[in-house]
């Protein structure tokens, strides 16, 4: 039809979808559950809990995902139910869309466990065709987390995401613009994206089945009769969704607040390192700071010259949010990174487990510390004085703990 004239097929997106994702991580923890049929239930203890997600062979035995336990079980009674560590999910969700970033900017998570990432003009660098990247991007993810992807490639975000349904596990599937009226438009209209039961069932009311009957179906009278879903339907039917895939450093900062840096000329030696990280470190604390938030995970990421990218996190039992906090950290973790030799061409500090001040406990910053200590110096009552100058070992002590190692001490007045 001549609206698909308008179609911007120059751009290449992708859609990461990682395959059965909480029970992906629980195995990849306890390999030992990987043979038998597992799934991740709200509450294993009460059967009345739902399964979350599940293996390959508890979907092979009947198990579907938001049944009850009970009703599972009857499918498979061997199912073995183990409880969420939604941190854990997190904490991989973060590595592979750092991975994701290696690549483009143009990092979308939607959800935890899926990602858009717009290629364009990108994919040459990489490999000889879209397909061809997205097969080496799900070879990077699986070798190096150790989970698998199906990725859709397509020239917008909404086809993109019907494509990596297409095929699972671990498969590519690429729909060009040619293919929108052969591959997608025979398809049943809940494959699409935003059709969920309620829509779907007004829009079968009307005799419109698949996603071809919405594209052949009057745009205005869509509008009007589902409103601006309908609206949004009819474009997304007709490959007409142009929207942009935002850029990772700019999504909300609920999840993650990062910042990083290509540097001119590549870094070497210890003094410009740290110069270049305590920038970023400055900027990251600020932000944080901004946003009144305090974060338990700390990751320093850095780029060789020869575009080698490693990368390093803790997670701490605490909540931080000062910069005496960050820093001792982010500085252990660039010394169990770099080797001292290879110039670097980029680094990165970023800052997860976001919580909001005040909700979760804090420690005390090492500055609080010193400066009460400071303020009671004249004090003549020295026991007060010893129990702040306890306060500061325990700190230190703690820190060092953190960081594994020695690396603070205490200075000779002290
Ligand atoms: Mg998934």
């Amino acid at each position: 039809m001549e609206l698909s004239s308008k179609i911007n097929p120059h751009r290449t997106i992708l859609h990461c979808d990682c395959n059965g994702y909480y029970a992906s991580v629980e195995c990849l923890l306890r390999p030992e559950l990987r043979n038998l049929p597992m799934a991740v239930t709200g509450n294993p203890e009460n059967r009345h809990g739902i399964i979350l997600a599940k293996n390959q062979l508890a979907k092979e035995a009947g198990v579907i995902t938001a049944e009850t336990i009970s009703e599972a079980k009857r499918k498979c009674p061997d199912l073995i139910c183990v409880s969420p560590h939604h941190d854990l999910y997190q904490e991989y969700s973060i590595k592979i869309n750092n991975i994701y970033r290696e690549y483009t900017e143009r990092v979308e998570p939607f959800g935890i466990d899926e990602s858009f990432l717009d290629m364009t003009d990108l994919w040459q660098n990489y490999a000889a065709s879209p397909a061809q990247f997205a097969d080496l991007l799900r070879k990077r993810i699986r070798e190096s987390i150790g989970l698998t992807i199906s990725v859709g490639v397509s020239f917008n975000k909404i086809l993109a995401k019907l494509g990596s349904d297409f095929k699972k596990p671990d498969a590519t599937t690429v729909i060009l613009p040619e293919d929108l009226t052969t591959k997608v438009w025979p398809l049943d209209i809940t494959n699409l994206l935003y059709v969920g039961k309620v829509t779907a069932e007004r829009l079968r009311i009307l005799n419109i089945n698949t996603i071809g009957d919405i594209a052949k179906t009057d745009p205005d009278f869509l509008a009007s009769y589902l409103g601006k879903i309908g609206e949004n339907l009819s474009l997304y039917a007709r490959g007409l969704e142009n929207s942009e895939v935002q850029k990772y450093s700019e999504l909300d900062e609920a999840k993650s607040i990062g910042n990083g840096m290509t540097f001119s000329e590549d870094l070497t030696g210890w003094e410009k390192i740290r110069e270049g990280l305590s920038g970023l470190v400055d900027e990251v604390v600020t932000r944080l700071i901004k946003s009144k938030k305090v974060c338990n995970v700390i990751q320093v990421q850095l780029k060789s010259s020869d575009f080698q990218i490693f990368s390093r996190q803790t997670t701490l039992n605490r909540h931080i949010q000062k910069r005496d906090q960050v820093w001792p950290i982010v500085w252990q973790l660039i010394n169990e990174l770099w080797d001292e030799t290879t110039p670097i061409r980029l680094l990165a500090v970023t800052v997860s487990g976001l919580e909001n001040q005040g909700e979760v406990y804090t420690q005390m910053s090492f500055a609080d510390i010193v400066s009460s200590n400071l303020s009671v110096a004249d004090d003549s009552n020295k026991s007060k004085n010893s129990a702040k100058q306890d306060q500061i070992k325990n700190l230190i002590f703690e820190l060092n703990q953190q960081m594994g190692g020695d690396f603070l001490k205490l200075g000779r007045n002290q």
